[in-house]
């Protein structure tokens, strides 16, 4: 198994086969989780970083986890593949 791999868009660490998506075929998408990524497509494709943002924020405050962690992971999502490419 991969380490340091997280899900290319949201950031999530990709840390079982199951978490990850799917392309069309069937087979694993090394590169984003299946919540992002499911049979080959992403599944908010006019999803923008801002909005990223905001989801994994929410998603970590529900959690319940320190705001250290929740800023950090916040900041690391536009060094991502998926959004890296738009800043350009
Ligand atoms: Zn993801």
């Amino acid at each position: 198994m991969k380490i340091n791999a997280f899900c290319q868009s949201c950031g999530m660490p990709l840390s079982t086969e199951e978490i990850k998506g799917t392309e069309e075929n069937g087979a694993k998408n090394n590169d984003y989780c299946r919540y992002c990524y499911q049979d080959g497509a992403f599944k908010n494709p006019k999803m923008n970083l801002d909005e990223m943002k905001d989801k994994v924020q929410n998603k970590m405050e529900k959690m319940k986890l320190p705001n250290y962690m929740i800023q950090k992971a916040v900041t690391i999502l536009p060094a991502l593949k998926r959004w890296k490419s738009k800043q350009i």
